[in-house]
C-alpha cells in the first residue's frame, strides 16, 4: 500500500509517535488527503507556529543550502544560555547571506543591567564563536520588547530575499515567527503551506504578500543543555521565569554550593573571596563543605537536595568533574549550559570546579554582566 510517508506541506518523514519531533501526525489525520503534518496543519489553518526539534546534523545538513540562496538569516538565542544555544557551525553554512543575531530572553536581567556594554560582549562573544553578525538585536519575545527594531532590522536587509528563522529549541522561536507573520503576511488571506518538492525537509515556508517566504526551520536539539535533560516539571525550576536575582556567597577554599542535586561548584582553592551565582530563583542553593560534598550527594540527592525530586535525581547521567583556572584579576562566568553561570570576581585567582551530568557544557567566559 503506497500511502506518502512524507508530509505534503514540508516533507517530512511523518511519524506518529512524538509531537516534538518533525513530521508528527496523530494518527486520526493520517487518512486525510493529502496528508499533512499537525505542525503546517496548524500554520496553515491558525495561522500558528508549534515547535518541533532535530538533531544537530540533520539540521545541518537542512542548512547546508542556505548558502546557494540569497537568505536573510535570523538566528535566535537565548541569553541565559547563550553558549549553549548559539549554533556555532552556521556561519560556514549561510556563506556571504547577513545574519541578524537576535538575543532573545533580555527580560531576565537585572533592570540595572547596562545594555550597550550587553550588545558589545554578545557582538564580541559571538565573533570568538566563529559568527560574524550583520546585526544584533537585544530582545524579549516575552515582554514584546525589541521586535519593532527586529522587524525594521528585517525589512532594511531583507531586500527580495527569503528570510530564514533558525535556533535551538526553547529560544522563543515560535513566539518569533507567529510576529513575523502577523507583520508580513497578509490575514485577509488563508495562508497557504505549499508544496516544494525537493525542498529541504522539515522546513516550512510560510509565503509572505510580496512572494517570498519565511522559512521556519526545525527547533535544534542540543544535548548539552539542561533543558534537554531534565524533564518537563523541572524544567520550570531550572529556566527562571522572573530577572535573575544574583546570589553572592562569601566562600573560604574547601566550600561547595549544591544547586539543587542538579550541579556542584567546588572553590578549590584561593583566598577567601566572593562568586556571584546566576542561577533560577526557584534552584535551592546549598552551602557546605567541599570535603562532605560527596557523602552529601549520595545520601540527599532527591530529598535535602531538589529538584529532581526522589528518583528522577538517580537517573540523570553521572556526574563529570571541570576544573577551572580564574586567573588574577579577571572577571570571569563559570558557564553552566541551561543551568546559569556563576561570576567570580577574582582579584587573587581562584581554582574552582563545577560538577554537573556528563555531556552538560560548561566552559569560563568574559563576565556577561
Ligand atoms: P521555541 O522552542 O524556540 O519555539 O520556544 P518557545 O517560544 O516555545 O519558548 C520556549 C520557552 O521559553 C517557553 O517556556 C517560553 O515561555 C520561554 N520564553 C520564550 N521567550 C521568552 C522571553 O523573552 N523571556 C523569557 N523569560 N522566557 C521566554
Amino acid at each position: 500500500e503506497a500511502r506518502p510517508p512524507r508530509c505534503s506541506g514540508c516533507g517530512a518523514l511523518l511519524q506518529t509517535e512524538d509531537p516534538g519531533r518533525t513530521g508528527y501526525v496523530p494518527e486520526a489525520a493520517l487518512s486525510r488527503e493529502p496528508v499533512i503534518c499537525q505542525r503546517c496543519f496548524r500554520i496553515k489553518n491558525y495561522n500558528e507556529a508549534s515547535t518541533v526539534s532535530l538533531d544537530q546534523d540533520e539540521f545541518l545538513r537542512l542548512l547546508s543550502g542556505i548558502g546557494e540562496k540569497d537568505a536573510l538569516v535570523i538566528h535566535i538565542v537565548d541569553l541565559f544560555d547563550f553558549e549553549g544555544s548559539l549554533i556555532s557551525g552556521l556561519q560556514r553554512f549561510v556563506g556571504s547571506n547577513p545574519v541578524i543575531l537576535a538575543v532573545n530572553k533580555c527580560d531576565l536581567l537585572p533592570k540595572v543591567t547596562n545594555w550597550n556594554r550587553l550588545r558589545n560582549w554578545v557582538q564580541q562573544r559571538a565573533k570568538e564563536l566563529g559568527l560574524r553578525t550583520a546585526e544584533i538585536i537585544l530582545c524579549s519575545a516575552k515582554r514584546n520588547q525589541g521586535f519593532d527594531r527586529l522587524l525594521d532590522t528585517v525589512s532594511a536587509l531583507r531586500g527580495s530575499r527569503d528570510v530564514y528563522v533558525v535556533g535551538a529549541t526553547n529560544v522563543g522561536k515560535s513566539t518569533l515567527i507567529n510576529r513575523l507573520i502577523s507583520d508580513y503576511s497578509d490575514l485577509e488571506q488563508e495562508l497557504t503551506v505549499s508544496r516544494y518538492p525537493g525542498t529541504t525537509l522539515g522546513t516550512v515556508s510560510i509565503p509572505l504578500d510580496d512572494g517570498h517566504f519565511i522559512v521556519d526551520t526545525p527547533g535544534i536539539v542540543y544535548p548539552w543543555r539542561y533543558s534537554e535533560l531534565v524533564d518537563r516539571r523541572d524544567l520550570d525550576a531550572v529556566m527562571p521565569s522572573q530577572p535573575l536575582k544574583p546570589a553572592s556567597y562569601q566562600l573560604n577554599e574547601g566550600q561547595t554550593l549544591f544547586f539543587g542535586a542538579l550541579g556542584r561548584f567546588d572553590f578549590v582553592q584561593g583566598p577567601h573571596q566572593s562568586f556571584t551565582c546566576h542561577i533560577s530563583g526557584s534552584l535551592k542553593i546549598h552551602r557546605t563543605k567541599l570535603e562532605r560534598a560527596d557523602s552529601l550527594y549520595a545520601e540527599h540527592r532527591g530529598g535535602l537536595l531538589t529538584p529532581p525530586q526522589g528518583e528522577a535525581a538517580a537517573k540523570l547521567p553521572e556526574w563529570q568533574r571541570h576544573e577551572f583556572r580564574i586567573p588574577k584579576g579577571s572577571r570571569s562566568d563559570v558557564f553552566i549550559s541551561g543551568l546559569g553561570w556563576i561570576k567570580v570576581n577574582s582579584q587573587e585567582g581562584a581554582v574552582v570546579a563545577v560538577h554537573v551530568p556528563k555531556g552538560i557544557k560548561v566552559l569560563v567566559r568574559p563576565s556577561l554582566i
